[in-house]
């Protein structure tokens, strides 16, 4: 589908959903917005790009993806400033990551255009689902999955695309209790997890469960080769301030996804002055760090929270108590900037928001 020839083919709902929607009691991804986007891939291209009303699709049972999980996936969120504008965040290089993701999978990428287009009409169409008060947003899922009926093990010749929305309530930053898990494994080098591949999060719901019942929110990746360094955190990245400096896992080694939240606090911290390691951070170095006091801030980056400030981390047995966060903290400043930033209630100077 080139520039010229991109025409979306709009069917709208008979009722909107809206006046049956309680906007104060949003549990997250639980209620859709009325209309979703959709385009077809066939025949090395992409056509019958449209938006129509929410609803079931029906799949062959032989669907390659419900086999094989030939399926990527992003997430991104829309704002509405004071002005009733809608505001997205980065949409841009959620574009991009699908695309890379995409590519890792044998999915074919989806050109920017059909992207940002049918994204664009999208929000336009459902805008009066973007709540407008703070702390909340509108969650944008765009997707591509396989859509060959064959059970044969090879990449599928046709997909769809896909973009529908939900609101979202105010994510509780109440902070979480994290465990360093040892055994097993979310992503190895030369695998798929610097991909959103749906079957990354397939295979990281056992031990997030296990953690779950051992009284922690979440876990605290290691490395899969040794299990002696930290990678990510549940589904964010994650930072560490340790003696005045900001320590993340680098996005180099393919075990990581390359989230936009870290990319864009990482952007801040160094405006900020704040020394920046982009650099694997050994579990006994942590746990050092937790025992001499040098550990300052811990806390995960990722689209629904934005920043999740760690309380509590599990290390072989232990628990350490991390130092409560304040109004002043490195990662309570980043939060607030970023939300002012989302909500256009300070400039732009990153471009960072792409009004539609
Ligand atoms: N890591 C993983 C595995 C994730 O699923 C996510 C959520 N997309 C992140 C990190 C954070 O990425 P982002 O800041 O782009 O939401």
């Amino acid at each position: 589908m080139n520039n010229t020839t991109l025409k979306i083919d709009i069917t709208k709902i008979n009722a909107s959903k809206i006046p049956d929607t309680d906007f104060t009691n949003l549990v997250f991804g639980k209620t859709i917005s009325d209309h979703m986007f959709v385009a077809d891939y066939a025949d090395g291209e992409w056509s019958n790009a449209r938006i129509e009303p929410y609803a079931p699709l029906s799949l062959n049972p032989a669907n390659a993806t419900l086999h094989y999980g030939q399926s990527v996936f992003e997430g991104m969120k829309a704002y509405k400033n004071e002005a009733g504008e809608i505001l997205v965040f980065r949409a841009d290089a959620n574009q991009k990551r699908l695309n890379e993701s995409a590519k890792r999978l044998c999915i074919p990428e989806v050109p920017e255009e059909l992207f940002m287009e049918g994204l664009r009409q999208l929000l336009e169409l459902d805008k009066d689902w973007i709540p407008n008060r703070p702390g909340y947003s509108l969650y944008v899922r765009p997707f591509i999955f396989a859509t060959d009926d064959y059970l044969g093990i090879r990449p599928s010749e046709k997909y769809k695309f896909m973009i529908f929305t939900c609101p979202v309530g105010a994510y509780y930053s109440k902070p979480v209790s994290v465990k360093v898990e040892c055994q097993y494994t979310r992503a190895a080098e030369g695998g798929t997890g610097a991909a959103k591949a749906a079957g990354n999060y397939a295979a990281s719901l056992l031990p997030a469960l296990q953690a779950q019942k051992e009284g922690y929110d979440q876990l605290l990746w290691t490395d899969g080769k040794s299990h002696q360094h930290i990678e990510e955190s549940g589904t964010m990245n994650v930072m560490f301030l340790i003696n005045n400096a900001l320590i993340t896992a680098p996005t180099t080694t393919g075990t990581i996804l390359k989230g936009i939240t870290r990319d864009s606090v990482l952007t801040l911290a160094k405006e900020m002055g704040v020394k920046v390691e982009e650099r694997f951070l050994r579990v006994t170095e942590l746990e050092d760090s937790l025992r001499n006091g040098t550990l300052q801030e811990a806390f995960g980056t990722g689209t629904a929270a934005t920043i999740a400030h760690i309380s509590k981390i599990h290390i072989n047995g232990r628990d350490y108590v991390l130092p409560e966060i304040k109004e002043d903290s490195f990662s309570s400043k980043i939060l607030n900037t970023l939300d002012a930033i989302k909500y256009g209630k300070i400039a732009d100077t990153h471009d960072w928001i792409i009004k539609i």
